[in-house]
């Protein structure tokens, strides 16, 4: 049996349930999820990763094939302190836009891949295989993903399409991210006898400004540009009359793909100084796809089709999933690609465009139709 899901009132449905991150309560939910697809004839796995938090894995097809794969987070961050003007739990469409937290980022890319996803699932039963990732725990780091893939719970994909916002265009790839904090250690004493000291602050700020020149020395990213390092934060000492005895310091590396993290750690640790102690907050490698690359063309062709915009290759300015989903699935080709609008996501008042995500119900189907036809 066929059925027919509307893609925006599945988004709707979806900004209602309260997955706010922290707490991220997905579980209510990913169970919503689970049994529209089960009904549909997917195979589905809630896979539990704290207190009423799950990440659903559904499957339909040739279990033995390499599937394409969908992937989407339902968590959202939070409201923010700036009151909204709707209610962000309501999916109030007005003027076109469908409003709610995690309209845009990323429930309405959700709906949009299991309504697809759904309409041909009689199709899709006697295909290649097909699997739909849909996370917990995304906007904290990456999570859900995380979890699957140290519970052994992901296999070999043949691509892998991600629907974070994008406003339906196809993006290739995506910078990583490593994360670092660095703390520096001296000898207190008192503030009118600072040669009794070692002033950890100092150390602190010399490191600082040498950590401004960091020379990476990679080539730049033809799309995705060159790598680039903020220091976001840095504290130390206890009071004004005595020798700081420890500094801290956070470090934000957005590194190109290729790009050797444990390597650059090293760097940035002769950088810092051998002396203080560093630590890895955040680890992820970043992502990108040939657009000539078989698979990626044909996407790219078919949200041509669809939108009529012609395509550039770019990236997304956030990180994904992927940067965890794409190598823990043997590095398939990924294309980032969703309704939701970019620059959307976390805002107050989010909303995504009711035009869009008909558009991406339908890039979806078409994606899921060159699939089985192959
Ligand atoms: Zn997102």
């Amino acid at each position: 049996m066929t059925m027919d899901l509307d893609g925006v009132a599945l988004t709707r449905d979806l900004v209602a349930f309260r997955t706010v991150n922290p707490p991220g309560e997905e579980r209510a939910c990913a169970a919503f999820l689970a049994d529209i697809l089960a009904a549909a004839g997917f195979s589905c796995t809630l896979a539990p990763l704290a207190e009423g938090r799950v990440n659903l894995i559904a499957t339909i097809g040739d279990a033995a094939a390499e599937p394409l794969a969908f992937t989407g987070h339902i968590d959202t961050v939070p409201l923010g302190a700036k009151p909204w003007s709707v209610d962000p739990f309501a999916g109030e469409i007005a003027d076109g836009r469908l409003y709610g937290r995690g309209s845009s980022d990323m429930k309405s890319g959700v709906a949009a891949f299991v309504a697809a996803a759904v309409s041909r699932a009689p199709r899709l039963a006697d295909g290649p295989g097909v699997m739909l990732l849909i996370t917990a725990a995304e906007e904290t780091g990456c999570e859900g993903s995380l979890a699957m893939q140290d519970a052994g719970m992901l296999r070999r994909a043949a691509a892998l399409l991600v629907g974070e916002p994008t406003g339906n265009r196809p993006f290739v790839g995506h910078k990583g991210a490593l994360w670092l904090k660095a703390v520096t250690h001296g000898v207190t004493a008192h503030g009118s006898m600072p040669e009794a000291g070692d002033n950890a602050v100092y150390k602190a700020a010399h490191a600082i400004v040498r950590l401004e020149d960091f020379d990476f020395n990679v080539a730049r990213h033809p799309v995705l540009g060159k790598p680039t390092l903020n220091v976001g934060t840095v504290a130390g000492g206890l009071n004004i009359n005595s020798v700081p005895d420890r500094a801290e310091m956070q470090i934000d590396v957005r590194t190109i793909p290729g790009q050797d993290h444990a390597l650059l750690r090293e760097g940035l640790t002769g950088v810092i100084g051998e002396a203080a102690d560093i630590e890895t907050l955040f680890d992820l490698g970043g992502i990108w796809t040939d657009p000539a690359t078989p698979w990626a063309a044909r996407v790219i062709g078919i949200a041509q089709g669809v939108t009529g915009e012609a395509f550039t290759p770019q990236g997304a300015p956030y990180f994904t999933d992927a940067s965890v989903l794409t190598p823990a699935l043997g590095s398939p080709p990924t294309i980032i690609l969703g309704p939701g609008e970019t620059a959307q996501a976390h805002q107050t008042d989010e909303y995504a465009l009711v035009s869009r995500i008909g558009q991406a119900v339908e890039i979806y189907g078409r994606i899921l139709d060159d699939w089985v036809s192959r």
